[in-house]
């Protein structure tokens, strides 16, 4: 079998390959996993990918729909299953409105998939309130690409580019560790010369790897970028003829940058002020040099703003359109740019067009045969949704591809609003920790089962082929709605044979959008083993590296922006007297509900932690293995604790991919980015101890 690894942005190819073992009595399998070439992964995979053809071949993958019948789940048929929703779907609408049902929708969703979630909302539920659990992951740096480039595509360059830098910062990105297969293009770059800053509250394998480390404070990214452009100013270190000829905004910025006090921002991140120095002055004398970001600095709430100021100093120096210059978005979800490109945002319609765009909703509506004034108008981001289902206004609600009690902020408000639903529909390979309290349950396909394209990391499409039979009775997503959408009375607006239908229509209403899949085909794909978007016609060869000669804005320039030091909105005091900050572990991948169930991977992080620093776990009586109950304003966990020196002092880290008890988003903080409405997942304030006091 052939397949992408579904667990990051990479998409690793890959070939897994089944034998008998005559040895075993019980005559058990043996699966081999290599890495095949693609132009990404260049024939790595890390252990995720070795391990991920465990849970498609999980005994726990649902395999057939089941109701709630007396508070249990049973099972019954398909048409039973379409009969309930479409009859709960009409009841809601009838008796509530047409945005008394939403859709929540995922990131690791095929592009295909996307837009469907996005048509089905608009023409088959009619209504405004759907969003994905992407928001959590890519807002902030799309909404600072689009307002700074005129344009959202997570790396402005290929990654073969990256061998060409002189310089690279890696801002709030664990590549080393989440996506590993990448690193090589780094070690490269570091053996001809360059040279590497990590910018990180931890110590982690990137951290390690770089030359610098500037070990922030969580929440201080954007003031910190301020002291190396200060630096840059300073030190005659932009590129005058860059800015001029192809930026706007200077003028406000450098006014801006020269009230910054190097001093106190260098006490605010946390950072000696040598340090910073050092950066910004390897960054602006590189002939030319990357910057990257990633959740550390996008999950805050001026996470669009931070963003802005690392892409501030990008331009500043003139490192756009050319081999080893320009800005990377490192995306974490499995089709984490391609999910937001095709329509299941809340602000969205295909092609990265706005919905509140008279001609964009035309030519959108044209090409689905509905008035442009049956459209709905624009909802509300994933977190708000969860408030619209807390408040009543959303009745009903539809989630694919997602597990939003444990993704969401502030997880306790969420599992209370989602139990107040008169009726809850989850459609999961696994019964996760929302589908537990689902009134019906759907089973879908695995990634090894079903077709689709998706979008690297890049901004290259690529396409998966199916490779195995659908488990059970688990269906397609885009057969699930279309089957949906024709009970509801849509059927000949969802009339596809095949996911490659999909995908024709999907490249007609991309046309002439920001993320332009015109030229790209089924066909193409299958030959050229993958294509960077824009691809405005058949015969264009993609654009690998863009702003060569103009950016996407109008009048062909990138935008400067100001952006002021900002201090997160929850602090520590005498009650929370620690940091607390959240991310990823190596081999776990989103909420956990796949990858707990990989044997190999769950084997090696089997149940969450707190890393503390030695002195703090002294000064808190925690030894090293013991359980610990972490507090904060909203919540409560209970973890183990793990000690080491690599967090700062006042910091206590979390992984996210546990659910329950263990959940880390029970702590974290609801306040949104007034931009972008990312949730400020990396920063709030928490109290330690240890769960059994003596
Ligand atoms: Fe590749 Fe990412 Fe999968 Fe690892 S998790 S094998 S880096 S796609």
């Amino acid at each position: 079998m052939q397949s992408q690894c579904p667990f990051c942005s990479v998409q690793c190819k890959m070939e897994i390959e089944q034998s008998m073992q005559p040895e075993d009595p019980y005559k058990r399998p043996r699966y081999t996993v290599n890495g095949l070439p693609n132009a990404a992964s260049e024939g790595r995979l890390c252990v995720k990918g070795m391990h991920a053809y465990q849970h498609a071949l999980s005994s726990e993958r649902l395999a057939y729909p089941m109701a709630r019948r007396n508070g249990v789940l049973e099972r019954i048929s398909w048409e039973e299953a379409h009969e309930l929703i479409t009859a709960q779907i009409r009841s809601s609408q009838e008796n509530y409105g047409l945005d008394s049902v939403g859709l929540y929708g995922g990131g690791s969703l095929t592009n295909e998939s996307a837009y469907l979630l996005g048509k089905f909302t608009r023409v088959a539920l009619r209504s405004r309130y759907i969003d994905y659990n992407g928001r959590f992951c890519m807002s902030a740096a799309a909404s600072a690409g689009n307002k700074a480039f005129g344009i959202d595509r997570g790396l402005t360059n290929s990654l073969a580019d990256i061998e060409a830098a002189g310089c690279i910062m890696l801002a709030g990105t664990n590549i080393a560790e989440c996506q590993p297969t990448l690193m090589p293009y780094f070690t490269r770059a570091k053996e001809n010369g360059a040279y590497i800053i990590a910018i990180d509250p931890r110590q982690t394998g990137t951290t390690e790897f770089a030359d610098l480390h500037l070990k922030v404070k969580p929440g201080m990214d954007a003031a910190l970028a301020n002291a190396m452009l200060r630096v840059i100013f300073d030190e005659g270190l932009t590129d005058p003829s860059f800015i001029a000829d192809r930026t706007n905004g200077i003028e406000e910025l450098k006014a801006h940058v020269a009230a910054i006090d190097l001093e106190e921002t260098a006490e605010l991140c946390g950072v000696p002020l040598a340090d910073i120095r050092k950066a910004a002055s390897a960054f602006g004398r590189a002939s030319a040099a990357m910057v990257f970001t990633a959740r550390g600095v996008e999950q805050q709430t001026d996470g669009y703003m931070a963003v802005r100021n690392f892409i501030n100093l990008a331009l500043v120096t003139g490192n756009a359109g050319k081999p080893g210059a320009g800005y990377g978005a490192v995306t974490g979800q499995g089709n984490g740019q391609g999910g937001r490109e095709h329509g299941q945002k809340a602000d969205q319609l295909p092609g990265y067009r706005s919905i509140e765009d008279p001609d964009h909703r035309a030519y959108i509506a044209g090409i689905w045969g509905v008035e442009p004034e049956s459209l709905p108008g624009k909802g509300v981001s994933a977190y708000e949704m969860m408030e619209k289902v807390h408040e009543g206004e959303i009745r009903t609600l539809l989630v694919m591809g997602s597990n939003p009690i444990v993704s969401n902020p502030n997880a306790d408000f969420v599992e209370e609003g989602l139990k107040k639903l008169d009726y809850l529909v989850v459609a999961d390979m696994f019964l996760s920790e929302t589908a537990r309290l689902a009134d019906l349950v759907l089973p879908v396909t695995s990634y090894l089962e079903n077709e689709g394209t998706l979008t690297n990391l890049e901004g290259r499409v690529l396409l998966r082929e199916a490779s195995r039979a659908p488990h059970g009775e688990a269906r397609h997503d885009w057969r699930i709605l279309s089957d949906l959408a024709e009970q509801l009375g849509s059927g000949s607006k969802f009339s596809y044979a095949s996911v490659e239908d999909i995908f024709e229509e999907l490249r007609i209403a991309s046309r002439g959008g920001v993320a332009d899949y015109y030229g790209i085909t089924y066909e193409r794909l299958r030959r050229e083993e993958g294509i960077y978007w824009p691809c405005p016609s058949t015969d264009h060869p993609g654009a690998a590296r863009l702003f060569e000669e103009r950016f996407a804005h109008p009048d062909g320039r990138a935008v400067l922006l100001p952006v002021p030091n900002h201090l997160p909105p929850e602090q520590t005091d005498s009650s929370y007297p620690l940091y607390l900050t959240t991310g990823r572990t190596m081999t776990h991948y989103l909420t956990g509900v796949q990858t707990r169930r990989s044997a190999g991977l769950a084997a090696r992080d089997i149940e969450s932690y707190a890393e503390l620093h030695p002195k703090t776990a002294r000064r808190l009586g925690l030894q090293a293995g013991e359980l610990l109950r972490l507090a904060s304003r909203r919540g409560e966990i209970v973890v183990r604790c793990r000690i080491t020196a690599s967090i700062r002092e006042d910091t206590v880290f979390v992984p996210m991919h546990w659910g329950d008890s263990q959940c880390v988003n029970k702590l974290t903080n609801p306040a949104l980015d007034p931009t972008c409405r990312m949730p400020g997942f990396k920063v709030c304030a928490v109290h330690v101890e240890p769960l059994l006091k003596v």
